[in-house]
């Protein structure tokens, strides 16, 4: 006891200048730049969400003890049904691992540690433009990263054939970032039917799909059409990984609560991959959190809460189309110049406007309205009260 006394003492009596900024060990820091759009919003909770709460309050048999290193069984279980089908084959053989994550990001990040390490092939082709968050985590898992064509400004749509060529030009085994639906931040996704050719092309040279599923439900109002991307992948055999959010689908934002499903081809591997998983996660942060997850497999689980929850979803969804619409017909009213359709053609809690950084810099000065400067607005944060405000600032900045 003494003896740290000692040491401590010595500490704070070593000499310091009147100002402590310059003596200190951290005086050469720079300010890191502020995350543009995070916690902007203030979303709703689900009325399910709040019945799942209380059922889990009123539980007394419930502990806080430490979770496994890959998570809640339960929910790893019912995760993987929600993306890949209740009906999945991969899910029946056992070839599907799956591990609680911090919420998307860190099931990408979890993902993407595991394949810099076990995976022959440390370069992930993203999507131009892709979130913004993408480069970063794959760059410090230790991934390099390239990017494929993606969107095109022209049409404001899918660059269906530059995305063709930069796969087809991929070198064989590349690791290649997919938007499962709802792709942020353009809110263009392919067709069906391109869904199709790029699963043949992908295959073909070998290379490996890594969805990240964001949104799923909330794009088209039903689950299983906004999984079906990831499902055709699964359906041919081939491994896939897909890494889940329930941020914006149920809602749980800051509950952090997501996963990382891994198809392998067989149970053995699975089984494998699972024990090196394990070793990612328990240094970085040791086991998931238990809250978050308890909500999502009480939800999941239990018939009615489930049809309850995909009812509110639906609405979400419903209600976001529902600007689109009055967004697109505000501009046609104001024969604002240009091409709007893209408003209501793309998909998801975002639209692509199209205005640049100056048009975008106008809106927030002359009109108070705040969006990040490559033009995307989030469709969520929208009410009919606010649209012909929106339509407005648009109209002025576009034809200033
Ligand atoms: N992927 C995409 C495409 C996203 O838009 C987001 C959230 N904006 C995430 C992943 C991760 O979100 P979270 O970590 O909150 O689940």
């Amino acid at each position: 006891l003494s003896s740290s006394a000692t040491v401590e003492s010595s500490i704070v009596a070593a000499p310091t200048s009147g100002n402590a900024g310059t003596n200190s060990v951290f005086s050469h820091i720079v300010r890191a730049p502020e995350d543009p759009i995070l916690g902007e919003g203030k979303p709703l909770v689900l009325n399910v969400v709040r019945q799942a709460e209380q059922l889990l309050v009123n539980d007394r048999s419930r502990v806080k003890e430490y979770l496994s290193i890959t998570g809640l069984a339960d929910f790893n279980k019912l995760s993987a049904k929600l993306i890949l089908g209740a009906d999945s084959p991969a899910i029946q053989e056992n070839r599907v691992t799956t591990v609680q994550c911090l919420s998307g990001t860190g099931s990408l990040r979890v993902g993407a540690e595991f394949l810099a390490r076990h995976y022959h092939q440390r370069t992930i082709y993203i999507p131009q433009p892709t979130w913004g968050n993408h480069p970063k985590v794959f760059t410090l898992a230790g991934l390099s990263v390239k990017s494929y064509r993606y969107y095109d400004p022209a049409t404001r749509g899918l660059n269906f054939q530059g995305l063709l060529e930069d796969l087809g030009s991929a070198p064989s085994g590349a690791i290649v970032l997919l938007h499962a639906c709802a792709h942020n931040p353009t809110g263009v996704d392919p067709t069906i039917d391109q869904w199709e050719q790029i699963r043949r092309l992908m295959r073909s040279r070998g290379l490996l799909p890594f969805f990240d599923s964001a949104y799923q439900g909330f794009a088209s109002g039903s689950l299983d059409t906004d999984a079906q991307s990831v499902r055709m992948f699964v359906a041919d055999g081939g491994e896939v990984l897909v890494a889940q959010s329930y941020a914006k689908n149920m809602g749980l934002y800051g509950e952090r609560v997501g996963a990382l499903s891994i198809v392998c081809r067989n149970a053995d591997v699975a089984s494998r991959v699972e024990s090196q998983l394990k070793l990612v996660i328990r240094p970085m942060y040791s086991n998931p959190p238990i809250h978050g997850a308890s909500i999502v497999a009480t939800i999941l689980k239990d018939r009615n809460m489930y049809r309850e929850w995909t009812l509110e979803l639906k609405a979400m969804a419903d209600r976001i189309i529902r600007m689109r619409q009055q967004l697109f017909d505000a501009l046609r009213a104001r024969g604002t110049p240009g091409d709007w359709s893209h408003i209501i053609k793309q998909i998801g809690m975002f639209t692509f406007t199209g205005l640049n950084s100056e048009q975008v810099a106008f809106m927030t000065k002359e009109y108070h309205i705040y969006m990040t400067s490559d033009g995307r607005i989030s469709m969520a944060g929208l009410s009919s009260r606010t649209v012909p405000h929106l339509a407005d600032a648009i109209h002025a900045a576009v034809a200033r």
